[in-house]
């Protein structure tokens, strides 16, 4: 019964979009009073939620777990908004969509832009359910379309096809705000990285890091494309998974990345004025890129690893590699674990 009404539902509910790239909010209100952006990375504990807010325009990614979803909505209320113009959903995992039903009643977004990943999870039917009775209907976004709004642009980047797992399928996202740059990577992880890092241009200067700061995330190629000045991390502190994990952080601390997490720090609200960002009112600057890291092969197994890694093989059966390329063209495979 329940399979019958959830596919009625997405038979309802979701429409396939061509690229109009058109404006949704044409608005009266004003979200703010000057014309900086806003993200505003809402502590929702081992999960996902971002308010974007500009001077015209508030849009909301993700909407962390079920038991979050009346923090976030009070949080939304208490900086005086009442409704929302966007809404997006990177994928039907219950800590980025658990509270989005709530999000729906409480603000009537007036687009809401998902995947077409589904699932038959309760928190996801309550969501169409919730979506159905308020009369919106969901969006897939054509990957690639520039929707352009009063104050920033935003793209959708990834995924151009299915990667066979729901975190890569998450929609990858770029906000153009003057001449800065944010990515949203929702809880994409390395093939998506790799699949970007041959279509997109990817520079950007906020980077919402991907899967909660995992270790299968967060590798060298795709930071060094993205040379973000500052690297937000949402998970919760002491969680289950153990995010973030320190392989990731040691990375976005090599391309010089201010790393803000949202475990030691609660919600964390970054200013933007479309060259510079702020977090407390205190401008961020790029830290020194650190360019020389070393590489330790294992002769026996030929796999090769940071010179930080726990694994490393003993003295005996390592050899020193200079460089990543020096050690794939000499048929080294890398250690799964480091992710040099
Ligand atoms: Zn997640
Ligand atoms: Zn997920």
């Amino acid at each position: 019964m329940r399979k019958r009404l959830l596919s009625i539902l997405i038979a309802l509910l979701f429409l396939l979009t061509a690229c109009t790239g058109t404006t949704v909010s044409e608005n009266t209100v004003n979200y703010k009073t000057d014309s900086s952006l806003e993200l505003h990375f809402i502590d929702v504990g081992q999960g996902d939620c971002i308010l974007v807010l500009s001077e015209n325009t508030s849009m909301l990614i993700d909407a962390g777990t079920k038991e979050s979803g009346h923090k976030i909505t009070e949080y939304i209320k208490s900086l005086g908004i009442e409704s929302l113009d966007y809404f997006i959903g990177t994928h039907p995992h219950d800590d980025h969509l658990g509270g989005a039903a709530k999000v729906i009643r409480e603000f009537s977004p007036k687009e809401v832009l998902m995947s077409d990943e589904l699932s038959d999870a309760y928190f996801y039917e309550e969501l169409l359910e919730t979506l159905y009775k308020e009369n919106i209907s969901v969006t897939v976004p054509e990957i690639g379309c520039r929707y352009r709004e009063e104050d920033f642009d935003f793209k959708f980047i990834s995924p151009y096809e299915s990667f066979g797992d729901t975190n890569d399928n998450s929609l990858v996202m770029m906000i153009y705000f003057k001449n800065t740059n944010m990515l949203f990577m929702g809880d994409a992880e390395k093939s998506v990285e790799e699949k970007l890092l041959e279509e997109e241009e990817l520079k950007a200067d906020v980077l919402k890091v991907g899967h909660h700061g995992s270790r299968y995330a967060s590798n060298y190629d795709f930071l060094r494309a993205v040379e973000p000045t500052v690297a937000v991390i949402q998970s919760e502190k002491g969680n289950m998974y153990g995010h973030p994990h320190e392989e990731a952080i040691e990375r976005l601390g090599e391309v010089g990345a201010n790393i803000l997490r949202c475990d030691e720090l609660g919600t964390i609200v970054l200013k933007c004025d479309g060259e510079k960002i702020y977090y407390n009112e205190e401008e961020l600057i790029k830290k020194e890129v650190i360019t020389q890291i070393s590489y330790i092969g294992n002769k026996k197994s030929h796999v090769f690893h940071r010179d930080t890694c726990g694994n490393l093989p003993k003295e005996s059966n390592s050899v020193k590699l200079n460089s990543r390329e020096e050690a794939i063209i000499l048929g080294y495979s890398a250690c799964k674990g480091c992710n040099p």
